[in-house]
């Protein structure tokens, strides 16, 4: 307990330094209402396990909360009311404890609770039939944030997902299924986790994305179906990946538009979902949404260096203030849209952002409270008991979905990414593969109240897959071509 103290009291002067262990021990612990005496309210108590952080106190509570009588405004003071007695550890769900009073990260039930998503699944799980990847993408992202070993799974998921992959490129959600860009984003990712990625046809991968590129620049989520920018994040993410040219088919649609390559058009498209809130909308006119600014900074961030191309198409002022807005008090998760409740899941797709905004304005300062969604993450979003998984808050049940995206954003909070401006970018592209990542120093650790056990893996801030194995799909298609 002694580095805790150390690490936990401010001291501003030498003399403090000297006095500070004499002075604690005049302090009783209950010597809050007792007769002051002199220099007392300049002593810089320790802060025990059981004292929350500045935006737990009482008064904070209910600032932003009015009572209009509206289902909204129930629902978020029931949230809140759930939520407050896990972030003030009054109640603890008799989760192990770390130093700091904390729940740990339950490292081993979440990876457990995870590989059960791979076995034979409940009946309400046929309505997933048509996202199959995700599943495996889930698992595989999840259990690599928690430092496990997936490469056991390799044979196995190339196996799986080759009978989805379509001939005229591209995967499905399940056998016999149209492709899909959500769905072969999906396969991507988590074949990117286990280095199987040569299960992949790049070549009708390559045509059947010249297929959903658009004359406006964007892409289709699959032929016939939405444009919106899922489908161009999706898109662009594997065309880096697979490292395809960025030529588009001469015999595609878009091509006979006058469009000549990929990346055409793309940054004035996503430019173009920005709306008056000054977050980002799946499409045109749509309403702003969390998952939405994610796809739109990566796909930025994947078309050119995040400083040049996000700068350039969106309003980062409008943007920075919409995302800190979905800032939760007292809960300090994110929540997805404007007036909605807080959902571990945008712990990614907000918590995702800010790195690549960082990078964008070259900022050394947060923006953000990382403390606040840790301590949201670990008190109010860990299933207590034998199951494990994460879950969107406490009224809710734990899935694959949000144990992927709470321990992404566990990432987003814990590490801290580095763009590398120095490599001049080439034909291809290259700006996504420029980043470095680096852990919490011992200082940072302590504010958050974590321990070493409480960390994830260094997750890659726009492919979403841990750092390692994007070097190795990078190197594995550094040649390019078809
Ligand atoms: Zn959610």
């Amino acid at each position: 307990m002694a580095s805790l103290q150390e690490d936990s009291i401010s001291i501003d002067t030498l003399d403090e330094r000297l006095k500070i262990q004499s002075r604690i021990e005049e302090l009783p612990d209950t010597d809050d209402e007792g007769v002051p005496f002199p220099g007392k309210g300049q002593i810089p108590l320790n802060r025990p396990a059981s004292i929350s952080p500045s935006w737990l106190q009482p008064a904070v509570f209910g600032l932003f909360h009015i009572d209009d009588g509206t289902t909204t405004m129930e629902a978020q003071q029931k949230t809140t009311a759930e939520c407050l007695s896990y972030l003030t550890l009054k109640d603890s769900q008799d989760l192990p404890l770390n130093l700091y009073g904390l729940p740990h990260l339950r490292r081993k039930a979440h990876a457990d609770f995870l590989r059960v998503t791979l076995g034979t699944l409940p009946a309400p799980y046929a309505a997933m039939d048509a996202s199959r990847p995700w599943l495996f993408y889930w698992t595989m992202a999840g259990l690599t944030s928690l430092g496990e070993d997936v490469s056991g799974y390799r044979e196995r998921l190339m196996e799986t997902v080759r009978p989805l992959q379509n001939p005229t490129g591209g995967f499905g959600g399940g056998h016999g299924q149209l492709s899909h860009c959500a769905c072969t984003y999906a396969t991507v990712l988590a074949l990117t986790c286990v280095g199987g990625l040569e299960v992949v046809d790049r070549t009708a991968m390559w045509r059947w994305l010249g297929e959903v590129k658009q004359a406006d620049g964007g892409f289709k989520m699959a032929l016939g179906a939405e444009e919106d920018i899922r489908g161009a994040y999706c898109a662009m993410t594997i065309l880096a990946l697979l490292n395809l040219p960025l030529e588009l088919p001469q015999d595609c649609a878009a091509r006979k538009t006058g469009l000549n390559s990929f990346t055409d058009k793309l940054g004035e498209w996503v430019s173009s979902c920005q709306t008056y809130e000054g977050g980002i909308a799946g499409a045109p006119t749509n309403e702003a949404h969390g998952a939405y600014a994610f796809c739109a900074l990566a796909c930025l961030s994947i078309l050119d260096a995040p400083h040049k191309t996000i700068p350039r198409f969106l309003n980062i002022e409008a943007l920075i203030h919409w995302l800190a807005s979905m800032q939760t008090t007292p809960e300090g998760g994110f929540a997805g849209r404007t007036n909605k409740l807080v959902d571990a899941c945008y712990s990614h797709w907000v918590g995702g952002c800010w790195s690549l905004l960082q990078a964008a304005t070259k900022s050394p300062n947060d923006l953000w409270s990382r403390e606040g969604l840790i301590r949201y993450l670990l008190t109010c979003c860990q299933q207590p008991g034998k199951r494990g998984g994460m879950r969107d808050k406490p009224s809710t049940r734990p899935d694959g979905y949000h144990t992927c995206y709470s321990l992404a954003g566990l990432s987003a909070a814990q590490n801290h990414y580095h763009y590398h401006t120095e490599e001049s970018p080439t034909t291809f592209l290259s700006s996504a593969f420029q980043w470095s990542a680096s852990r919490p120093s011992k200082e940072e650790m302590a504010q958050w109240s974590i321990e070493e056990e409480d960390r994830v893996r260094l997750v890659h801030p726009v492919f979403v897959v841990p750092m390692e194995a994007v070097e190795r799909a990078r190197l594995q298609f550094e040649k390019g071509g078809l």
